[in-house]
């Protein structure tokens, strides 16, 4: 069930008495293509959906921060002049992202507000980046700063990387600062330059939960990173974003078996998501899927950081005939994939796909038919 923010209003309400001043809404996201492609300084491809955190909020005459957590039933507060790191849980997003802001010089004013989610946690949809640009997007309104997205986003990153310890890249952050309703967002890793890509009319885009994740990640994925950056020093490149296809068919058989496949993946990758987009503008969405099957091919068999449950789910979903593509998404080894469908048929295809996911495997699929929202905003105030 989505959030309406009138229910964030009437949190607010009860917990503090008369209105909010401002209501701000900051979504969650999936990418759609582009994957282990951001720390390569390569494209990524993501969509802010309509499952958001929002926060509504009044200003404080005094440095605190008290906010009430709907979802976690639990008050949070601290002062703007004191922050410390604590094991202190969701309110530790709020205090990070709050030192990050401050570390960049913005001057900041206390506020005391109600927040409420459906992202769901920890599924792949980014949460913690949603919570990060609703807190800047808070402090922004109160303090009367401009909604730089590019600058926050950077400051959110800052926070989940140095605060809570997250070893994330940009993506999360800016495509929920920076997303706009029924548009992709071409992201330029390096030069972070974004560009908006129109969804074409008549389409869903659909995540399938596999329900499934796995330890190993965190070892697997640094390992991934090595061998790019150990390619990227045979071809003599700052990262593989500059190594085309061709340079690596001239050079590669110099390169042992794996790191060949590595490098491959993420060149390939790199020219689909650019493919993508062109795909996208031409509104020719049958090869937009085909590139997202290629790209799920990619990942399994060059990458290999897919799992048989991404697999399974891959398939199922591709074999409904309102799939133009699925792939996995997300670092892999479990979570999410993500498929575009012809939304006519939404119904039917998350019926029949998680019917058959759950009679191949046994594990039960949570699925989210998604639109393409605005980033972080202010929806409300009341004046
Ligand atoms: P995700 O993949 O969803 O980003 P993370 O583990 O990175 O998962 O972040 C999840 C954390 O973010 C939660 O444990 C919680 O601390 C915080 N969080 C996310 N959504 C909410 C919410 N609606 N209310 C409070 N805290 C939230
Ligand atoms: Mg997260």
């Amino acid at each position: 069930m989505a959030v309406e923010k009138h229910h964030v209003a009437e949190h607010f309400a009860a917990r503090f008495g008369g209105s909010p001043k401002w209501i701000v809404r900051s979504p969650g996201r999936v990418n759609l293509i582009g994957e282990h492609t951001d720390y390569n300084d390569g494209f990524v491809l993501p969509l802010a959906i309509d499952r958001a955190i929002w926060m509504a909020l009044r200003p404080r005459d005094d440095r605190r921060v008290s906010v009430y957590s709907i979802d976690y039933d639990q008050p949070g507060e601290f002062s703007l002049d004191s922050l410390t790191k604590e094991d202190g849980g969701w309110i530790e997003y709020l205090k990070g992202t709050a030192w990050s802001l401050q570390e960049a010089g913005h001057p900041l004013h206390g506020f005391e507000g109600v927040l409420v989610g459906d992202v769901p946690l920890g599924a792949g949809l980014s949460s913690s980046a949603a919570l990060e640009m609703a807190t800047a997007r808070a402090f922004a309104v109160v303090a009367g700063l401009p909604w730089d997205p590019i600058a926050m986003a950077k400051l959110g990153q800052r926070a989940e990387n140095q605060w809570i310890g997250v070893n994330c890249g940009i993506m999360d952050q800016l495509i929920s600062a920076a997303g706009q309703a029924d548009h992709a967002l071409l992201i330029d890793c390096r030069s972070l330059q974004t560009e908006t890509v129109p969804f074409p009319p008549g389409v869903a885009v659909v995540v399938l939960d596999t329900s499934t994740r796995r330890g190993l990640v965190d070892s697997e994925y640094n390992q991934r990173r090595a061998q790019c950056e150990s390619a990227a020093e045979f071809f003599k490149v700052s990262a593989l974003r500059d190594v085309s296809l061709e340079l690596f068919q001239a050079l590669a058989h110099d390169l042992d078996e794996i790191t060949q496949r590595r490098a491959l993946h993420v060149i390939t990758e790199n020219d689909r998501t650019l493919q993508a987009v062109e795909a996208m503008r031409r509104g020719d969405v049958a090869a937009l899927g085909v590139l997202m099957d290629k790209s799920h091919v990619s990942l399994r068999d060059d990458y290999e950081v897919s799992s048989d449950a991404l697999n399974a789910m891959v398939e199922v979903a591709a074999a409904h005939e309102a799939c133009y593509g699925a792939r996995m998404t997300g670092a892999g080894f479990g979570g999410c994939a993500v498929a575009l469908i012809h939304a006519e048929d939404a119904e039917d295809f998350v019926q029949a796909t998680a019917a058959a996911y759950q009679e191949k495997t046994g594990h039960t699929p949570a699925v989210y038919v998604c639109r393409a929202t605005n980033g972080a905003e202010v929806v409300e105030t009341s004046d």
